[in-house]
Parts: structure tokens; C-alpha cells; sequence
């Protein structure tokens, strides 16, 4: 406890509390941290936002797809990561509130934009709760008959440990999602535990390669063997196959190659907020 007490002075002078205190002060962190984020969502007030990464079609060089990733601001100045909240909204179930939110939001930004004459799908991630929720399948509905958007232009991205939760249930949400007419995506895909029996079953449309497989493809034999592999594999399972993570320009052009459907990642754009991606759009040239 004294060493305890010693370093937490070597930090900041009253941290002896913070220090012995650490896992209550977590907690109450992550409480009041959960506690903003619902505000944050109830107020609207901008804090939350989407941005939109642009998704690369391999075959006509266009860009006809985004993926909607969220954004947190908090009243404090600081950005909080998406990784760290949506794990805490899954854990308080906020998420469903959240995801709501999202589908609102990104449903109406693809109508929109379908009324300004620009027709662009956009992938939306969700959790296994939300998958699980039957208001959520009824309120993606009425988004998109609210800003008559074809459902084909939304693709909903679960990533495989989301997919095999209540495996049954989510599987029979999954074809309900389908016939509305919605494109499914696992995401992630190669990082989790989804046999290959399994993958045959699931009633998928798309897979996206997990960013690790593909941040350092120029360089490494065993990551092009895998990826290429799993393209192959995807196409005659009859899939579409996206590929995260593209950072340079090698590696698009091996994706190329590869024959991959898809490609995403910083070397074309990071994700950015409305009015940004659509000035890169407007400037965009082709790359492939
Ligand atoms: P994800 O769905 O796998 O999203 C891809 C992540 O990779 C995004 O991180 C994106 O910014 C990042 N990324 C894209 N291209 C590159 C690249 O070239 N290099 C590197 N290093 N990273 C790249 P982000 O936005 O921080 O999101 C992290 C995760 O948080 C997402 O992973 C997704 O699981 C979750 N998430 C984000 N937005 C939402 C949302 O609206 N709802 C839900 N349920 N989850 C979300
Ligand atoms: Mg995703
Ligand atoms: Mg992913
Ligand atoms: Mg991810």
C-alpha cells in the first residue's frame, strides 16, 4: 500500500484515493461514462455523429458503398473510441438505443443523398443484442419506408462472434433481415471461431477480411496466401468479399489481382463526416 501510495504521488500529488480506489473509480468512470453517452444520444447534440469510409468497387473503380462508423465527441473535448463504448453500451444494453440512433441517421443520409441524385449504400454495424431485438427489425423498417431508401442499399456488418450468439435465433433474425431485402456482411471475418461448416449456413452476402490479414499484405507471403485463399473460397460459397484495412498502394493492387469485390481503407480515405467525404468524393480519382 505505501508503494502504492508513492507512485500515485509521483503522478499527481492526490491520486493515494485514485490509487487505492483504482476499480471503483473505473467503474464509476465507465458508469458515468454510459450515463453521458445516454444523453449524449437522448439531447442530440451533436456529440454523436457518423462518418462514412468509402468502400471501393474493384470492378468499375467506382465508389458506390460507405461503411457508417460512429463517432463520440464528449462534452469534455475528448474523443472517446468506438471500441471502448460500443463495448460498454453492449454491456448496459444502451446499444440498443444506440443502434437505433445509427440506423435513423444513416438510413436518412442514404435517402438524402438519394434525393440529391447520389445513389450510396452504406454498411451499418450492429451488435448480437440488437440482432436479438425484435424492435429493431421493425424500426429499420419504417426507416426506410420513412426516407424511401431501397433496402438493397443497406447492408447490416456483424462481426462472427456477434453472428453465432443464441446461434438459432440469430440466424432466423438474419433471414427475416434478408427478405426485407438487406445485405448481410460478416464482418471481421478470419479473427474468430466461424468453422467452415458453419460459414456455409450462415445466410450471409458479403465478407470482410479482418484488417490484420491485410494491413501488411504487401509484405507478407502468408497473409497473401490466406487472403487469397479466403477470396476464393468466398466466391464460390458465392459470397462478395471486402477487404479492410488497404493502407497502401501495393496492396490494392494485389487485392486486385486477388479478384477481391471490395476494398477499404486509409490509403483511399479515412472515414470522415458528411460534408468531407463528399468533397473526397467529388475529387476522387480512380485508383484501380
Ligand atoms: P469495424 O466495423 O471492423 O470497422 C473498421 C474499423 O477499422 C474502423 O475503426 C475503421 O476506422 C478502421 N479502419 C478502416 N480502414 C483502416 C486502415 O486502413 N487501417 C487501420 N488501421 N484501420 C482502419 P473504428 O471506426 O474505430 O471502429 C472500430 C469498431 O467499432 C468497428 O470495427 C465496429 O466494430 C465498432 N463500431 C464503429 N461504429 C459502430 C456503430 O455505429 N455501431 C456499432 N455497433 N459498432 C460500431
Ligand atoms: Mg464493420
Ligand atoms: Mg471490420
Ligand atoms: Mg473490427
Amino acid at each position: 500500500r505505501a508503494l502504492i501510495a508513492v507512485d500515485a504521488a509521483a503522478q499527481d500529488g492526490h491520486e493515494v484515493y485514485y490509487y487505492q480506489n483504482g476499480e471503483d473509480e473505473a467503474h464509476l468512470e465507465r458508469l458515468q461514462i454510459i450515463d453521458e453517452l445516454k444523453h449524449a444520444l437522448k439531447n442530440d447534440s451533436g456529440q454523436l455523429f457518423m462518418a462514412y469510409q468509402p468502400k471501393l468497387n474493384m470492378g468499375s473503380g467506382k465508389i458506390d458503398k460507405v461503411e457508417a462508423l460512429i463517432r463520440w465527441k464528449r462534452s469534455n473535448g475528448q474523443w472517446v473510441s468506438p471500441e471502448f463504448f460500443i463495448d460498454l453500451a453492449e454491456q448496459s444494453g444502451l446499444i440498443v438505443e444506440l443502434t437505433q440512433w445509427v440506423v435513423s441517421t444513416v438510413v436518412g443520409q442514404v435517402g438524402s443523398w438519394l434525393h440529391e441524385g447520389l445513389t450510396m449504400k452504406a454498411a451499418i454495424n450492429v451488435s448480437a443484442q440488437d440482432i436479438a431485438n425484435k424492435e429493431f427489425f421493425s424500426h429499420l423498417e419504417r426507416a426506410l419506408a420513412k426516407h424511401k431508401v431501397p433496402a438493397n442499399l443497406i447492408t447490416i456488418e456483424l462481426t462472427e462472434r456477434d453472428m453465432i450468439e443464441n446461434e438459432e435465433q440469430g440466424i432466423n433474425a438474419l433471414k427475416a433481415l434478408k427478405s426485407l431485402g438487406v445485405m448481410i456482411s460478416l464482418d471481421d471475418y478470419g479473427v474468430g471461431q466461424t468453422s467452415l461448416g458453419r460459414l456455409k449456413m450462415l445466410p450471409i452476402d458479403e465478407l470482410k477480411l479482418d484488417k490484420v490479414f491485410i494491413l501488411k499484405l504487401n509484405e507478407s507471403h502468408q497473409d497473401q496466401c490466406i487472403v487469397q485463399s479466403t477470396i476464393s473460397l468466398g466466391h464460390q460459397l458465392g459470397f462478395s468479399v471486402v477487404a479492410e484495412g488497404v493502407e497502401n498502394a501495393e496492396s490494392l493492387k494485389l487485392l486486385k489481382q486477388m479478384r477481391c469485390d471490395y476494398a477499404q481503407g486509409y490509403y483511399l480515405s479515412r472515414p470522415l463526416p458528411t460534408k468531407e467525404f463528399l468533397d473526397w468524393l467529388g475529387s476522387y480519382n480512380e485508383v484501380v
